[in-house]
């Protein structure tokens, strides 16, 4: 089953077009124009003509679309959950987590939060230059803002980027995935009842060559989410023009479980972060590191909770399906991997015998290593593997043997001694007795070092990536300064020379300064 097929072309002259179909029951769900570089452009164009006036409006008045987005989106949230459903195969409940859920959250957060973080702010300035300049910082808008975003959370990846890029004054021009571009199109015609102006917010579709054509047009940011692979392409393509990018990328998330952790919490959290969303949740958790004296019983706990899951596309599954064939290759390829070089699989490890579409059985697996692409690569499916360590000094060096760096988590009664060994992880981002809730707390930075990304989203930081930080410099005295600059001399040259040894060479100087 393919869930993405070219339609055969009736002309040479015409895009490409792609047909989708459900991973559930292989019944087609639609079809999306691949757009080439000339439409693309003309998108740009169109979104470059109307950011001045979109700009020109108050964050005040720009957040008050985003109000009314979250009112739209409260009226409509059956349609978004139908949609994320019928183009993920994910569950009613993840539908309404994960994507509504999360999305309310954003919309509301960023409409409060935006006019305090984005207003001009005054800094006062050190030494003797107090006395002479006033500095403020603006947050200007970039201008037109490329977001190009990946298929495991096809509403909410949409959503929060294009709220951020919107509140911040610039235009937007959505790439959604060639795998689920509905939810994308369903967010514009969303946010256009909103009463969004034309231009602001326009979706284009089409795969990889889109995405590309997008990186290559007269844009001035990319927001990109997605694999590693096309990172480093969209970095490159962005780094040629000069342009900044930032990229939320694949992650390989390691849990620690230490010796005095609650094991029952512990294990409950391992399901939670091994199988939301089938496991393809980039800070999914995929692999566990748990210190010897715990770890039968931990094993033990995860087993016999594991085995308990229900799987389905039913309002009461717990664990849906594979969101398209290439992913359900990935994991079959590193359970096969594992099995070979001795894993022992407790429960699953196959596709699911019971049911059509694309599923895969939540699986636990022990006796692995470090050899094997289940504790290596992104497996991005519903997969614990569980690694039985001698110390929590050990789990931090296997914790940090991977060239990702996304999420972390700590499982510990011991807040000191999380926070010490959280400091000891090379990770974006660590969660102590949870999953990985960062992209959720909208006050976090969110980001992945290493390979696992550039930048950071969410948080001040976030938002105000979507502006350039201006400094404007204001003479006290209109000006008058400059007179005086010209003609140098000995006797000004001494003069700076004696302000300097006062200044930064004596105890008052000092203070001054
Ligand atoms: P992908 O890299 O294959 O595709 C992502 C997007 O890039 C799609 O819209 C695709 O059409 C587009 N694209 C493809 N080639 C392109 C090119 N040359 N230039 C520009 N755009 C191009 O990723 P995916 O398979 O859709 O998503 C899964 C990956 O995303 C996983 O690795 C997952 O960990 C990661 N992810 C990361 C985060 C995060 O916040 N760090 C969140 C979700 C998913």
């Amino acid at each position: 089953m393919a869930i993405v097929e070219p339609v055969p072309s009736t002309g040479s002259d015409e895009p490409r077009r792609l047909l989708l179909r459900n991973t559930v029951n292989n019944e087609p769900i639609g079809e999306i124009e691949v757009q080439p570089a000339a439409e693309v452009q003309a998108a740009v164009e169109r979104a470059r003509k109307a950011q001045p006036e979109w700009a020109a409006l108050s964050v005040e008045r720009r957040a008050s679309y985003l109000r009314r987005m979250l009112k739209v989106l409260l009226e409509r949230q059956e349609d978004v959950i139908e949609t994320v459903v019928r183009e993920t195969g994910k569950t009613r409940t993840e539908a309404i987590s994960m994507e509504i859920f999360a999305a309310c959250d954003a919309l509301s957060f960023h409409a409060k939060r935006a006019p305090k973080l984005l207003a001009p702010e005054k800094k006062s300035l050190h030494g003797v230059m107090r006395f002479m300049k006033k500095l403020t910082i603006h947050h200007v808008p970039l201008g037109v803002v490329g977001i190009i975003t990946p298929w495991n959370g096809p509403f909410i990846l949409a959503l929060n980027p294009t709220a951020q890029a919107l509140v911040a004054g610039n235009t937007v021009i959505l790439k959604p995935s060639e795998v689920t571009p509905f939810s994308a199109h369903l967010l514009a015609e969303m946010f256009e009842q909103a009463g969004l102006p034309e231009g602001v917010l326009q979706v284009i579709s089409g795969d990889g060559e889109t995405g590309a054509a997008l990186c290559e047009a007269e844009i001035d940011k990319i927001s990109f989410t997605g694999s590693v692979a096309t990172g480093r392409k969209v970095a490159e393509a962005c780094a040629r023009k000069l342009i900044p990018c930032t990229l939320e990328l694949g992650g390989k998330d390691p849990m620690i479980v230490c010796a005095d952790a609650d094991i029952e919490s512990a294990a409950a959290g391992a399901l939670a972060g091994a199988y939301m969303n089938t496991g393809q949740y980039c800070c999914g958790t995929e692999r566990v590191y748990v210190v010897d004296a715990v770890a039968d019983e931990f094993t033990a706990e995860v087993v016999k909770r594991a085995a308990q899951l229900r799987q389905g596309d039913s309002g009461e599954s717990d664990v849906g399906a594979i969101f398209w064939p290439n992913q359900m290759e990935i994991i079959e390829s590193h359970v096969a991997d594992a099995v070979d070089r001795g894993a022992r699989v407790h429960v699953g490890g196959r596709r699911n015998p019971n049911l059509e579409g694309l599923y895969y059985e939540p699986t636990v697996l022990s006796e692995v290593d470090h050899d094997m692409k289940i504790m290596r690569d992104e497996t991005f499916g519903p997969i614990l593997p569980i690694m039985r360590v001698r110390d929590e000094d050990e789990a931090i060096a296997m914790a940090n043997d991977t060239h990702y760096g996304l999420g972390a988590t700590i499982w510990t009664n011991d807040d000191f001694k999380a926070a010490q060994l959280a400091q000891r992880i090379e990770s974006g981002s660590v969660c102590v007795n949870d999953m990985t809730v960062t992209y959720g707390v909208m006050e976090a930075p969110f980001g992945g070092r290493k390979s696992s990304g550039v930048g950071q989203v969410n948080g001040e930081n976030g938002l105000r990536g979507y502006c350039y930080t201006l400094p404007v410099i204001v003479d006290r005295f209109k000006g008058k300064n400059s007179r005086s600059f010209y003609p140098y001399g000995a006797k000004k040259d001494e003069g700076m020379l004696k302000a300097a040894r006062f200044l930064f060479g004596t105890a008052l100087g000092r203070w001054l300064s």
